[in-house]
């Protein structure tokens, strides 16, 4: 909890005011059963008509003080739970940008959705809870039972023997309840994951008529959640009617104790009234307490989550060798692989592989699904990091280099394109300073000309996810807004498949002749889109089984030359 809760260091003074404000309405209602018990005593001993009058007066401003005082501790509650719940989210969102690719394979993007949504608010309101009722709840207990020994100490000792009775509940209800909460939090994970494959997978899932089979998969995860939210709510749901049975028990031992002593002329009758006022206020702080102790434990359980992902690791911000060009040396390799091995969980998928591509060369890497050629293109950008061999650009290991300027040295183009509402222009700058020239030397070569074939040219209006143009038009955006960064190394993984034979070719032609600097790397399983490279790598099983240009490999590699031929392609 201690992590999630520095976030409310800077509104501590709107939360201590706010529990002030509470406390001092709490001080002020405890004076009204007080009041009523004179006022009901003065008027059973005869007192005129104006001094019932007056004491009515005086319980009114009492009455009114708390209403004020009550509205001015919401509001600095609300200010203080309000804007730590903003801080808490900011800083966990910027923890999971600054996340590795491991770590939030290892959470789970729903699982962080969740963490970020649903978590950052059960802190939000536990914080507001206990701003308001923290300091008023145990105050009520405490001060209705100084008063209550003040009226009457016999009587009083009845109060006393409820509290344990009532501390045993909660802790008993508190000890069975706290893993569950944790466990309820992972199912409404499994909610998301689905809902997001169902969201996003809709158009597929209609095209196959999977509606059916979708429901029953979320039916199922909702079901379970729905199981494990019942069996924590049961359990929790008892603290309430507990500790009001004990303390209704508490009051008929009050009655019968207080009876007796008024019988025997030792307590005055009005005082008893007081008593059952005062044991009231307690049994309604117990309740206020009960329900604050649920929302801490989900709290606690939230807390925990998002405490995993702001204690993680991360990607270092600093304290890299190379944060600039000066670094680097651009007569070595522009990318390396020394005897690299990579697996993401204990198999290896990348087995032994070593390759060097120099500054300007076009490198393409074929291979089967599965065949670990995305794999390997993310180990260059630092994406992953080998687990054993070297990953080397410009003749640095890419763990020195800082992964900021690395990725501005290195862009990756993935075969789903993304794109964002708005116009061209703005999905080809992405944020960064992009003159329109850049952005249009950049179009041209990625083969987007039909952009300047409507009138609008770079402002041309693209919707969400690009649903008005084209897939290959999409790839050749997105491509154009990985030159227009000028990188110098473009990895082009299948991000040119929805294009045609004629238009891959002129792409790779504007590649060499525009920007005949940059090194590309070229993934496809198909080897039409590799063929033009300088070097082909045949990968398999995560090793590469033969390196070479298109008809050296032809003649060579037996693998190289089947794909060919199941390709249709020769010479
Ligand atoms: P290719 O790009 O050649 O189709 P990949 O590099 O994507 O192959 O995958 C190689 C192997 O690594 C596959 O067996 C795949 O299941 C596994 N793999 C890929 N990405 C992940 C990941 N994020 N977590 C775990 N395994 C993965």
């Amino acid at each position: 909890m201690k992590s999630a809760l520095k976030y409310l260091k800077p509104y501590g003074g709107s939360a201590i005011w706010g529990m002030l404000f509470k406390f001092a309405e709490t001080v002020l209602e405890l004076f009204l059963p007080l009041t009523m018990a004179y006022m009901v005593e003065s008027a059973s001993k005869g007192a005129e008509f104006s001094q019932v009058l007056r004491l009515s007066g005086v319980m009114l401003v009492i009455i009114a003080l708390c209403i004020v005082l009550s509205v001015s501790g919401q509001f600095f509650a609300a200010k203080a739970s309000t804007f730590f719940g903003r801080d808490l989210r900011t800083a966990l969102f910027s923890k999971i940008n600054s996340l590795s690719f491991k770590e939030t394979d290892s959470f789970g993007t729903p699982s962080l959705v969740n963490r970020l949504t649903n978590d950052t608010s059960q802190i939000q309101s536990a914080v507001f809870m206990v701003i308001r009722i923290g300091l008023r709840a145990p105050f009520v207990a405490i001060g209705a039972l100084v008063m209550a020994f003040a009226l009457d100490s016999f009587v009083a000792l009845v109060f006393l023997a409820v509290i344990p009775f009532v501390a045993i509940a909660i802790t008993i209800i508190l000890k069975r309840t706290v893993p569950i909460y944790g466990s309820v939090q992972k199912k409404l994970d499994d909610i998301t994951a689905v809902t997001r494959e169902n969201v996003s997978g809709a158009r597929v899932i209609r095209a196959y008529s999977r509606q059916e089979h979708e429901n029953v998969r979320t039916a199922v995860a909702a079901e379970s959640y729905k199981k494990e939210s019942l069996r924590v709510n049961r359990i929790a749901a008892l603290l309430n009617p507990i500790s009001s049975l004990i303390i209704q028990l508490g009051i008929v031992g009050i009655l019968i104790v207080g009876g007796y002593r008024a019988q025997a002329d030792m307590l005055e009758p009005a005082i008893l009234t007081a008593f059952i006022t005062y044991i009231l206020q307690i049994l309604l702080a117990v309740n206020m307490v009960a329900t604050v102790i649920v929302i801490l434990i989900r709290a606690v359980a939230s807390a925990k989550r998002i405490e995993e992902v702001l204690n993680a690791k991360g990607v270092a911000s600093d304290g890299y060798a190379v944060t600039g060009g000066d670094g680097l040396d651009r007569s070595a390799p522009a990318a390396e692989f020394k005897d690299v091995y990579f697996g993401y969980s204990c198999a290896n998928v990348l087995k032994d592989v070593s390759f060097a591509v120099n500054r300007g060369e076009k490198l393409g890497i074929i291979g089967g699904t599965g065949s670990g050629k995305t794999t390997l293109i993310n180990l260059i950008p630092a994406f992953y990091g080998a687990r054993s061999g070297e990953v080397r650009v410009f003749g640095r290991d890419v763990k020195d280099i800082d992964p900021r300027y690395l990725r501005s040295l290195v862009t990756a183009v993935s075969q789903k394109a993304v794109l964002i509402s708005g116009t061209v222009r703005e999905n080809v700058a992405f944020g960064r300073q992009i003159s329109d020239e850049e952005a249009t030397r950049a179009l041209y070569a990625a083969q987007a000309e039909f952009v300047f074939e409507s009138q609008e040219g770079l402002d041309k209006h693209i919707e969400r996810d690009g649903s008005n143009i084209s897939g290959g038009q999409k790839q050749r955006i997105s491509i154009a807004r990985a030159l227009a960064g000028n990188p110098e190394i473009l990895i082009l993984d299948d991000s040119s498949s929805a294009l045609d034979y004629a238009t891959d070719a002129a792409l790779y032609a504007a590649l060499r002749t525009e920007y005949p600097e940059l090194t590309v790397i070229t993934v496809s399983q198909r080897v039409y889109a590799v063929r033009r490279a300088d070097t082909i790598l045949v990968m398999h099983n995560g090793k590469i089984e033969a390196a070479g240009a298109h008809s050296e490999l032809y003649a060579a590699s037996p693998l190289y030359e089947e794909i060919c031929r199941s390709q249709g392609v020769d010479l």
